[in-house]
């Protein structure tokens, strides 16, 4: 038997797996069946995290033939949840919390899974002190032994802030707004450490991200949706992706069967410089190790997630009953340790790695036949709802043109302005 054959036959035997239902939480439903002769689909869509799960259950729902592959063992991408061996349901790839200001993504989301309300808080270990975090009027209260009002706080801060002419990096957001004290307090040895570069070498936008108040609110956001999925994340994709019109490939990459198997349009959501086997170099993305524990009693912290800016080689630690709400004798948490090397979790957001992305973006507009969605294909710091509502407007633009040519697919895509779509509707 030929090299291809036999790979040819492991094919099969996926594409046969994925429709009986096997493999680590595959969808029960999906059944597409490969015969003698192999399938032949509409779409290949490369990643079944959020951005390939939302576009294969939209473009199945309009009768199209779509094999989704992913590399992992598992559905879900980064958002994968799975109980641990003591039965307590945790987040292998670190804490993620839902939240949105976009009624579509949240109403989306709805049609696959119910909702356990949850507002999300953390507390930071400064000084000796557990303090809210994002700072608000009872961390400067407690941090410094003041008695402020909101209004006196305004003032401090006014007092305190650096006057910044263009705020253009991540030290420039918080020293115009709370001073330099709380900004080493709170922010440098934080960045530091989760990124290896200095706030002053880092965009705006990555500090932006954590709000100062001067209010009382301890929440971490305020969005109008928050939110956590009843019955995990997992589920959730698995009813995303349960249409007998899709067909699940697990613990492959999709460079092994994408010359194998017929189809006529890619939707690619891995990494985008590995797309293009790094022409232009490699993409700065930032890694992070997790050490998952298990504890013999019920709660370990006050809250879901303890920041520890200062001190310790991780950014933070997470009880997960608190987020999912589960009840049980025994606890769970992980530990986030950044690292530079291991799977790409976030881009990097700076100007040199945002002109080499673009390199590759151009590069991406031209190629035929195949749209990229998601965080890592768009190389953009997204949260989970930015990645559905920029899936939904790819599917839009799709739509209209059903698989009738790559081409032509392609053409449509690129009209979308896709990358900014889901800031405007999911915008914090
Ligand atoms: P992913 O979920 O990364 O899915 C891409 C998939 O493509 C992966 O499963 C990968 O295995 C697969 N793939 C890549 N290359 C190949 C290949 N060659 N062949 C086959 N498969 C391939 N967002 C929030 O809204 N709230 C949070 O609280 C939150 N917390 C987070 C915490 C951490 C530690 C991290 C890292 C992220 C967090 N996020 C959070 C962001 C969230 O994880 C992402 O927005 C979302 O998961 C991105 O979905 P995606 O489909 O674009 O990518
Ligand atoms: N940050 C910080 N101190 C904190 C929390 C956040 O300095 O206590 C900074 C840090 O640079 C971090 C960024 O703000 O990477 C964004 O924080 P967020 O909690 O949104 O990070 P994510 O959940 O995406 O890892």
């Amino acid at each position: 038997m030929t090299d291809q054959l036999r790979v040819r036959d492991r094919v099969k035997d996926k594409v046969q797996d994925a429709g009986n239902g096997a493999g680590n939480n595959a969808p029960q439903q999906a059944t597409r069946q490969a015969g003698e002769t192999l399938p032949g689909y509409d779409y290949l869509i490369v990643g079944a995290g959020f951005a390939g799960a939302v576009l294969a259950e939209r473009l199945a729902h309009l009768g199209r033939r779509v094999l989704i592959v992913d590399r992992r063992p598992h559905i879900g991408g980064n958002a994968y949840d799975r109980y641990d061996d003591a039965g307590v349901l945790i987040h292998p790839y670190g804490p993620h919390i839902f939240h949105t200001n976009s009624a579509a993504v949240f109403e989306y989301l709805s049609q696959f899974t119910q909702w356990r309300p949850y507002q999300h808080r953390v507390l930071a270990s400064v000084d000796g002190q557990l303090l809210p975090m994002p700072i608000n009027l009872d961390t400067v209260n407690s941090l410094y032994g003041l008695n402020l009002t909101a209004p006196q706080l305004e003032g401090y801060f006014a007092s305190v802030a650096e006057p910044v002419a263009e705020v253009k990096t991540s030290e420039d957001v918080v020293v115009s707004r709370v001073g330099r004290d709380l900004y080493n307090k709170f922010f440098r040895g934080y960045t530091r450490k989760q990124w290896a570069l200095d706030p002053s070498e880092l965009d705006a936008s990555v500090t932006a991200r954590v709000p100062t108040r001067a209010n009382r609110d301890g929440r971490y956001f305020t969005d109008t949706y928050q939110a956590m999925p009843l019955h995990g994340y997992t589920r959730l994709f698995e009813r995303l992706l349960a249409s007998p019109n899709i067909s699940v490939m697990l613990n492959t990459d999709y460079r092994d069967i994408a010359e194998l198997l017929p189809w006529r349009h890619m939707i690619y959501t891995g990494p985008l410089d590995a797309y293009f086997d790094y022409r232009y170099g490699r993409l700065p993305y930032r890694s992070l190790n997790f050490e998952h524990v298990t504890l013999p009693r019920e709660q370990a912290q006050e809250v879901g997630t303890v920041n520890h800016p200062n001190d310790y080689g991780y950014t933070r630690v997470s009880e997960f009953k608190h987020i999912t709400g589960q009840s049980h004798a025994q606890t769970s948490l992980v530990y986030e340790y950044p690292t530079a090397e291991g799977d790409p979790y976030y881009p990097v957001p700076r100007p040199e790695n945002a002109a080499l992305a673009a390199r590759y973006a151009a590069d991406a507009e031209c190629e035929p036949g195949v749209t990229f969605v998601g965080r890592l294909a768009n190389y953009r710091y997204y949260n989970m709802d930015q990645v559905v509502a920029q899936a939904l407007k790819v599917f839009r633009d799709l739509e209209g043109e059903g698989a009738a040519t790559n081409q032509a697919a392609t053409e449509q895509a690129k009209g979308a302005g896709q990358q900014d779509a889901a800031l405007a509707v999911a915008g914090r």
